[in-house]
C-alpha cells in the first residue's frame, strides 16, 4: 500500500515536471523588444519614488509577471515573498562569536512594503486572497501616476525639435510608435493571426532591413516570435508560400 502510494507521489511530480517545461517554453516566447524601455522607466521613474524593500518587490513581482509570463499578473504572498528572499534582514550577519545570524525579514515590513507599492500604485490587488497567496496586477511606470508626472517634467525639459523627427519617422524603435503598429493590428501576428499582448508581440519588417527596408509605418507588422524567426531565416516568397496569408498592410 505504502509503495503504491509513493509510487503515485512519483508520478505526479513526473507530471508537474512536464507542466513546468511548458511553461518554460512558453516563456522563452515572452519579446525582448519592450523590456529594455520598460527597465529603463522602472529606473529612471518609478524607483526614486520608492523605498528601498518596495523596490526590491516591485522588481521581482514584474520578473515574475512580465518578464517570465509575458502578462502583468502575479500570485504571491507575504510569506511567500519571505520565502523567496527577495529581501534581505538588515540584521543579518555575522555573530562576533563566529556563527551566522540569519534573521529573516519581518512579516510586518513585507507587509507594509506591500502597502506602500499599492499606494504608489505600482500594483493592485485584483481578488480575494486564496491560500496561494493574492492576485496582483503588476503596473507599468506608464500607468502609475507619479511616474507619468516624472516624465512629463523630464520631457518639459528637454529640447524637442531633433528628438521629435526622429521619433516621427521611426516606428522600431520608438515606444509610442510601435504600440500604434501593435494596435493598428489588433495584437494579432499578420501572419497566423495568434492573438499576442505587448509582451509578446515582436515587429517584423515587411521588406527586410538589409534589403534597404526602413523603419516607417508602411513597413512594419505584428509578428509572433515564431513567424518572425521563421521568415528571417528564408526569402519572403518561400515564407508566405508557406503559410499562404501575405500580411494586409492597413493604410
Ligand atoms: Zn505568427
Amino acid at each position: 500500500m505504502m509503495r503504491e502510494k509513493i509510487k503515485k507521489i512519483v508520478e505526479l511530480l513526473g507530471e508537474l515536471d512536464v507542466e513546468s517545461n511548458a511553461a518554460a517554453a512558453e516563456r522563452a516566447l515572452v519579446s525582448g523588444l519592450e523590456l529594455p524601455d520598460i527597465i529603463r522607466d522602472v529606473v529612471d521613474l518609478l524607483n526614486p519614488e520608492l523605498k528601498p524593500y518596495e523596490a526590491a518587490i516591485y522588481m521581482y513581482m514584474l520578473r515574475h509577471s512580465i518578464v517570465e509570463a509575458g502578462n502583468q499578473m502575479i500570485r504571491t504572498s507575504v510569506r511567500g515573498l519571505i520565502k523567496a528572499g527577495v529581501v534581505k534582514s538588515p540584521y543579518e550577519g555575522t555573530r562576533s562569536g563566529g556563527g551566522t545570524v540569519v534573521a529573516t525579514v519581518s512579516y510586518k515590513s513585507i507587509q507594509t512594503a506591500l502597502e506602500g507599492l499599492g499606494e504608489i500604485g505600482a500594483i493592485r490587488q485584483e481578488a480575494d486572497p486564496n491560500r496561494d497567496g493574492t492576485l496582483y496586477r503588476v503596473l507599468l511606470p506608464e500607468e502609475i501616476e507619479v511616474c507619468r508626472n516624472a516624465r512629463q517634467a523630464r520631457e518639459a525639459a528637454l529640447p524637442s525639435s531633433i528628438i521629435d523627427e526622429r521619433r516621427e519617422a521611426d516606428y522600431y524603435n520608438v515606444r509610442e510608435n510601435r504600440m500604434k503598429i501593435y494596435e493598428r493590428d489588433n495584437y494579432h501576428c499578420r501572419y497566423c493571426q495568434k492573438q499576442l499582448t505587448r509582451f509578446t508581440a515582436t515587429l517584423d519588417h515587411v521588406q527586410p532591413v538589409a534589403e534597404s527596408g526602413d523603419n516607417s509605418y508602411g513597413n512594419l507588422v505584428t509578428a509572433c516570435i515564431d513567424c518572425n524567426s521563421r521568415k528571417n531565416v528564408r526569402p519572403l516568397g518561400d515564407f508566405l508560400a508557406e503559410k499562404s496569408a501575405m500580411p494586409t498592410i492597413p493604410t
